[in-house]
């Protein structure tokens, strides 16, 4: 419990995916230091299901490297019932003959247990990370809907209103991780680059009459690129997890169909690789652009996931680049506590920020991208389309390149 005045080292507003996972990482990594982890919706009961907008039901391709990190921290014996692990990628494009594939063993480097990565529902993953908050030393405060911050040179000072009135407390460090369009950077001064994209990503957990053999598609129609991802069986199905992304009249035409006719129009753009395609589950459309905010530390301050840099998810690389980002903070302000500096000290988060460079700026790119070559119409852009793919068939550096941004291997 958070009394109203305290006083932390580290304190993180909102616990989605990547103010979780940061709560997890400062807890391995730094425990010497007192973390609170604030969230604006109740967190009614943690252990079933997590009523938070990344819990939804989507699900996530974990990437080789993001596995090996929730490995690190002992998560993989609870996360692995819920996963699906991926031991292929095929890359086609509709209506012609180039495709690519890639498999585990051609990598680079180890992978994670053979495999590329692993498909994990975020509905699943959610009361995973919870569970073992609520074994650790981090203070859940919930609901506290943050509305006031203060930065000072001694830190930061919050103010939230949650069900018992207002709170507030003071911090060394304040993380910012509440989402896209984030009210608190715009409080806080800090603009944001945008990209509005028009286009809407349509999702979907598909049933289907064959097994995906652990084979993650991606398949470039006419409306747009189609990810047709394995998830673990239930109940005796085989499941797929659709992420179709189109513009967003397109977007619109498809999410009035009635379910039958969806599958069939899905049926069509994805062909027969899983047989029939059975029935749909609930679908959601998600509008896509791109955000980065343009500056992402301050002293006393870091900006984390969607709020720092919010991705097409067309090579599903959000979360996993979030989780790198991650990775960086707590392990960078673990070696400033054994040299004894504050966790809000500029010299130590200009170090996480350098560090963090490279990485978001190919990661960004390459989502980026990726869909602006793949979603050009016509018969030039789809020739290029499939001189890339062959391209990619052919020149094992350059797939190697692909496939370690895709796997999300430290860069
Ligand atoms: C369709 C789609 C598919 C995707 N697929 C993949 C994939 O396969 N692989 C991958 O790596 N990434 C993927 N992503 C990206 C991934 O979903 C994001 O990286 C992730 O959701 C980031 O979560 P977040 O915690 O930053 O933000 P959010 O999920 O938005 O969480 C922010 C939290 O902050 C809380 N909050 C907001 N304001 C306040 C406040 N004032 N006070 C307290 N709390 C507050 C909110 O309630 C919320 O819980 C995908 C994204 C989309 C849209």
């Amino acid at each position: 419990m958070v009394k109203l005045g305290s006083r932390i080292d580290v304190a993180i507003v909102g616990g989605g995916m990547a103010g979780a996972s940061l709560a997890l990482l400062l807890a391995k990594f730094c425990p010497n230091l007192s973390v609170a982890l604030l969230e604006q919706r109740p967190l009614m009961d943690p252990g079933a299901s997590i009523a938070l907008p990344s819990f939804d039901t989507r699900a996530t391709a974990l990437a080789a490297g993001s596995l090996q990190l929730f490995d690190e921290l002992g998560l993989w014996p609870q996360l692995k019932p819920y996963c699906a692990p991926i031991s292929r990628v095929r890359v086609s494009d509709r209506g012609r003959a180039a495709g690519v594939a890639f498999t585990a063993d051609k990598q680079r480097r180890a992978s994670f247990a053979g495999m590329l990565g692993a498909v994990i529902e975020n509905a699943a993953l959610g009361p995973v990370l919870y569970r073992a908050l609520a074994r650790l030393p981090v203070t859940l405060v919930s609901p506290a809907q943050v509305e006031r911050v203060r930065v000072c040179d001694q830190g930061v000072d919050l103010g939230w209103q949650g069900e018992d009135g207002p709170g507030c407390l003071a911090a060394r460090l304040l993380v910012v991780a509440d989402g896209v369009d984030s009210p608190l950077c715009r409080q806080l001064g800090i603009e944001t680059e945008r990209v509005e994209y028009r286009q809407r990503a349509l999702v979907a957990t598909l049933a289907t009459q064959r097994d995906h053999g652990g084979v993650a598609y991606e398949r470039f129609t006419d409306r747009g690129p189609m990810a047709m991802l394995p998830l673990p069986r239930r109940d005796g199905s085989h499941r797929m997890a659709l992420v179709w992304t189109c513009p967003e009249e397109d977007a619109g035409e498809l999410q009035a169909l009635a379910p039958a006719a969806f599958v069939q129009r899905v049926q069509s753009a994805f062909g027969w690789r899983a047989g029939r395609i059975l029935r749909s589950g609930e679908l959601q459309g998600y509008p896509l652009s791109l955000h980065v905010a343009w500056e992402q530390w301050r002293r006393n301050l870091v900006l984390l996931g969607n709020c720092a840099h919010f991705l097409h998810p067309v090579a599903g690389q959000g979360f996993n680049l979030t989780l790198r980002d991650s990775y960086h903070l707590a392990t960078t302000l673990a070696a400033g506590c054994c040299t004894g500096e504050s966790p809000g000290q500029l010299n130590l988060l200009e170090e996480y920020g350098r560090a963090r460079r490279l990485d978001q700026q190919l990661t960004i790119g390459f989502s980026d991208r990726v869909p602006a070559l793949f979603a050009a119409p016509g018969l030039l852009a789809g020739g290029l389309r499939q001189a890339g793919l062959l391209g990619l068939n052919l020149a094992p550096s350059l797939r190697a390149s692909f496939i370690g941004q895709a796997a999300g291997f430290g860069l």
